[in-house]
């Protein structure tokens, strides 16, 4: 084996760490969930998918359900239960002011403020910064969230739909047909030459300098290594061989899950970025990639994916070799 072919992602993927039970059984069981919101906490997430947080970004500012409303809002959704708490969410209109977002996010949109002076920040932006609760709380209430944000009407005959088993499922108001959130697959794969270097591109909409591993969504009908064999050759012109299962992360923006793989490639075959969807593709040494992780993930001329994506736990644990 080649230096480089054993390595692992760096740690768990941010958004893969949870600690609440789910409660799957407590869904359909009205009492008991009537129960659950009268002790619960519910955390309150904008159309941005921004939520009130504290501590410098590295707590969520939950409210206690009871301020909300004495009995359980039919759009509450149950998140899971945590020390004999019970977690929920529910969408929130309140007006909010932009903001800068705080050091170390990572942020798809500014970060903004209340009235009051809360701060309210989004998840891929200070995912990384929560504790392991939190973090899976808040990525489990994106999904929810952007799920039904995105599935009004039945697929099967366009009816409207309703969300019922506390938001775990909708069900049509026609046909009567029941629908469970989805999730996209997406693979994403860390090409390296088996010895020092790693392949590295760009997206034409990303900002100056960003750099990332090429990830793509699955096809039906497609295995994930097909998929990887594809969008490497797709996005870059390049076959990889030696794929391998890294670890995997929720990427609810607004449905993915992203499946890592490492791959290896021939750094002498030519690159052909896909015109429109790569801009520049190239093989950088593992002493530059080291050099801007020890630099908080940027150098002038390379900048890494946040610490919030599998991208940066993938490149990580690439550069250290474990
Ligand atoms: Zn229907």
């Amino acid at each position: 084996m080649t230096v480089g072919d054993s390595f692992q992602l760096a740690g768990l993927p941010t958004l893969s760490r949870a600690t609440a039970a789910r409660d799957e059984t407590a869904r359909k069981d009205p009492q008991r969930l009537d129960r659950l919101w009268k002790s619960g906490q519910v955390l309150l997430v904008d159309k941005h998918g921004r939520t009130p947080v504290r501590d410098g970004a590295t707590a969520l500012a939950p409210r206690q359900a009871l301020e909300i409303a004495d009995d359980r809002p039919a759009e509450a959704m149950l998140l899971g239960e945590q020390d004999d708490v019970a977690y929920w969410v529910l969408p929130s209109t309140e007006e909010l002011r932009p903001v800068a977002a705080p050091p170390g996010a990572w942020s798809l949109w500014a970060g903004a403020e209340s009235a009051a002076g809360e701060q309210w920040h989004d998840l891929r932006g200070i995912g990384s910064l929560l504790d392991d609760t939190a973090a899976g709380l808040f990525t489990t209430a994106v999904g929810l969230l952007n799920w039904h944000a995105r599935a009004k009407f039945c697929a099967s005959c366009g009816s409207p739909v309703t969300p019922i088993a506390a938001g775990w499922a909708s069900k049509c108001t026609g046909c009567g047909r029941e629908e469970y959130p989805r999730t996209d697959p997406a693979v994403i794969c860390l090409v390296h030459d088996g010895a020092d270097q790693v392949l590295l591109a760009r997206q034409p909409i990303w900002p100056a300098h960003r750099y990332s591993v090429l990830a793509g969504f699955v096809e039906t009908g497609e295995s994930l290594e097909a998929c990887v064999e594809r969008e490497i050759a797709e996005e870059v012109g390049i076959q990889v061989a030696d794929i391998r299962y890294l670890g995997s992360q929720p990427w609810p923006f607004p449905r993915s899950i992203m499946i890592g793989f490492a791959a290896t490639a021939d750094p002498a075959a030519p690159l052909v970025p896909a015109e429109g969807e790569i801009e520049h593709a190239h093989w950088v040494s593992r002493a530059q990639v080291t050099e801007a992780l020890s630099n908080g993930g940027q150098l002038p001329d390379l900048i890494l994916p946040g610490e919030t994506s599998i991208a940066r736990q993938m490149i990580a644990g690439w550069a250290a070799r474990a």
